[in-house]
């Protein structure tokens, strides 16, 4: 490990991927950062603005599924670590659409993984999620996922990452890549697009639109500030052991209709926006990290109370109305169009 370390960040005009580019600029001012993101309706080059003047950061457009484009960047660039955060991550589309997902968490994982073979890596961190443990029972609240806690998917997109998650073990083992997995539950914070549950809601709420909550909304999720998640990765990178997996979450479990209700306290919107409908297909019920590797390994713990943290990010959605307003307005408006009906 040395100090000038160059690391590829995929994914990085995405919501964690944009987050993480941003908090390693700050905490590592010797690094180098190289975003690599082919721009998906979910990655958007308007949330690096800030950074893009910085001599330590650069960005390339290309997708991890094309290999050509991938080894030609790494023989240029001979990075010392990868961070894979690029991914189709939404469920929902997932549902719709599997392939995509297949194609861009599996194959593009691997094509990652064959460039870090061929020119040499020091890591290979792949970024993956507690969906891929599939889910608990709402009545166990004893119960949670655990590193060995056995791959058990529900959806196309949990599947996916699953699916990459084992590859990366077997190149790890097979290959002798040093790589590392972190699992985390469910984020929130600044730049998350506005498909997803919290900014969904604000961004509805704030229009005064319907709040499309699904099924009872007692469905659990373990809530977690997206730069603790950064602070975890960056620790891994440094500290943990190759070969290792290491479950990230912060112990913050809510239902999902609370944290809707919790929207409309804080933006001062009545309950009656909220909107009960048809369950997603196999709709996970709880899940719930159990963090203590991390913690006792390598000193992780969260930082940001979720009080703080939820405060944060609605005011984040507040002061900036233009960044989620252009992603609505574009492409993304027609998918969102038939997901929750027009406006
Ligand atoms: P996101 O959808 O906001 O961002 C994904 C980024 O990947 C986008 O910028 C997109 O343009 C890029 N991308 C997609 N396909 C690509 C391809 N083929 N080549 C290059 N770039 C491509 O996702 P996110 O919420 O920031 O999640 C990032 C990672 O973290 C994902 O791997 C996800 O599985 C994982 N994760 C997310 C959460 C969460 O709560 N959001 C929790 C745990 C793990």
């Amino acid at each position: 490990w040395r100090n000038n370390m160059k690391v590829i960040v995929t994914g990085g005009a995405g919501f964690i991927g944009s987050n993480f580019i941003f908090y390693m600029l700050k905490k590592h001012p010797d690094y180098e950062i190289i975003c690599l993101d082919s721009l998906t309706y979910a990655g958007n080059l308007s949330t690096l603005k800030d950074v893009m003047d910085n001599p330590n950061f650069k960005f390339v457009k290309l997708d991890i599924r094309d290999r050509e484009g991938v080894y030609k960047l790494f023989e240029e660039e001979k990075p010392d670590v990868v961070v894979n955060f690029a991914a189709e991550s939404h469920v929902d589309r997932s549902i719709e659409n599997p392939e995509i997902f297949l194609e861009t968490n599996i194959i593009g994982t691997s094509v990652l993984m064959d460039a870090c073979r061929k020119y040499g890596i020091k890591r290979f961190h792949q970024v993956s999620t507690d969906e891929v443990y599939g889910d608990l029972p709402l009545d166990r609240p004893d119960l949670f996922f655990h590193e060995d806690t056995p791959l058990h998917t529900s959806s196309p997109y949990s599947s996916s990452k699953a699916s990459a998650d084992l590859l990366v073990g077997a190149y790890g083992r097979t290959f002798h890549l040093p790589v590392t997995i972190s699992r985390c539950s469910n984020n929130y914070g600044p730049y998350q697009f506005p498909e997803k549950l919290i900014p969904l809601m604000i961004q509805r709420a704030l229009n005064n639109e319907k709040l499309p909550v699904y099924g009872d909304g007692k469905n659990v999720r373990d809530w977690l500030y997206v730069e603790d998640h950064c602070k975890a990765i960056d620790l891994i990178l440094e500290k943990g052991t190759p070969g290792e997996v290491y479950n990230i979450g912060g112990h913050n479990e809510m239902h999902n209709i609370d944290i809707v209700k919790l929207i409309c306290d804080y933006l001062d919107k009545p309950y009656s926006l909220i909107e009960h409908v048809t369950d997603r297909k196999g709709h996970d019920r709880r899940y719930a990290i159990d963090p203590e590797k991390i913690h006792n390994e390598l000193g992780w713990l969260p930082e940001t109370m979720f009080k703080d943290g939820i405060k944060k990010t609605i005011q984040w959605y507040l002061d900036n109305k233009e960044w989620w307003e252009n992603i609505i307005s574009g492409d993304y408006q027609n998918y969102y169009d038939e997901m929750y009906g027009k406006k």
